[in-house]
């Protein structure tokens, strides 16, 4: 079976990974596309959601691209139209609309794909069998890019539930908590909020492994030049480090894995798999750390930022 999908929020995200994955992967097909000011080529064509499912009887799956903040009340209403869903990171604006999507989609029996494309980066895998061997000693995660750069245009991300800099961070919180086979705690944070911005653009983590093994953590939105996506682990044998986001590993300094980003196909691939299932795959471990993050951190106000 061919899942006939539709997508709602057609912008960066939408266009840069989610079109082109999809016309690359058996076993979904695009149909219909849900936007308020955007259209796409060759499919049909709503104004939102709710048009959309009045509209395409035959629709099996939804794809939510729009900013978090959004995303739970088109997730709710897809679910209870019968259809699965594949939420783009982060699933929710908090961690309960993910726990009450969850169950509606255990109810409704559905597919519930709460997506986390960083953990599908080249070497996020021989990273997590490499490090599985080993005892943790101390993990680094330097996160830092230029947010003009990357994120030109998109006030949300600013707001309230927009996450700030945690919407890259916590793809770096992903690949963490993926790679780390042991539960791991927040300790404390700090986060810089600029004086006209709802989010930071800067924070710094101390967490910690259920065994005692420290993580520091610094996301910074400041960076302009080379951008820095690395995390590296020292261990009882040996340091590995993954850079590029999860694309390069290196293991005591020498070059293991480099490879081209293929995150969005491999997330449809996986997809696809959960759909014939109807299984449900929404690891919230992520998301929790940047609510704790949230919770517990000092707010230390800094300069106003133009973006
Ligand atoms: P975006 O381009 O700013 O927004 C996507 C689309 O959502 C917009 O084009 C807009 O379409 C719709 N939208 C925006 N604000 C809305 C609102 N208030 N209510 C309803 N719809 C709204 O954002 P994006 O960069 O694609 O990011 C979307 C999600 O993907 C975020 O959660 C982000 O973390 C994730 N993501 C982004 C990237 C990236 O590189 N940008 C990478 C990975 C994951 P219409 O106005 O046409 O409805």
């Amino acid at each position: 079976m061919t899942i006939r999908a539709g997508l709602v929020g057609l912008g960066k995200i939408a266009r840069d990974q989610h079109l082109p994955a999809i016309l690359k992967i058996d076993g979904i097909e695009l149909v219909a596309i849900a936007s308020r000011n955007a259209q796409g080529e060759g499919v049909h064509n709503y104004p939102d959601l709710g048009a959309m499912l009045a509209g395409e009887a035959g629709l099996d799956a939804v794809i939510l691209c729009q900013p978090p903040q959004v995303r739970y009340h088109a997730a709710r209403q897809a679910l209870l139209a019968g259809k699965h869903v594949f939420l783009e990171k982060p699933p929710g604006a908090t961690v309960s609309e993910v726990e009450a999507l969850v169950a509606l989609a255990r109810r409704q029996g559905v597919t519930l794909y709460a997506s986390w494309h960083s953990r599908h980066a080249a070497a996020v895998a021989a990273a997590k069998a490499w490090i599985a061997e080993r005892k943790v000693a101390r993990i680094d995660i330097q996160w830092r890019e230029d947010v003009r750069h990357w994120h030109p245009g998109q006030p949300w991300i600013w707001e309230a539930g927009g996450f700030g800099v945690f919407d890259p961070g916590i793809n770096a919180l992903s690949i963490l908590t993926e790679i780390v086979q042991e539960p791991i705690t927040l300790l404390s944070a700090e986060l810089e909020v600029p004086a006209n911005k709802q989010a930071p653009i800067g924070a710094m983590l101390q967490m910690a492994t259920a065994s005692g093994a420290a993580i520091d953590a610094v996301f910074d939105w400041r960076q302009t030049g080379p951008q820095t996506w690395d995390i590296a682990v020292e261990t009882d044998q040996g340091s590995l480090r993954l850079s590029d986001g999860g694309n390069m590993l290196y293991l005591d300094g020498a070059v293991q894995v480099k490879a081209p980003d293929a995150e969005y196909p491999a997330m449809y691939r996986r997809f696809v798999d959960l759909v014939a299932d109807k299984a449900i795959d929404a690891d919230t471990a992520p998301l929790r750390l940047v609510a704790d993050a949230f919770l517990c951190g000092r707010h230390c106000p800094t300069a106003a930022f133009e973006d």
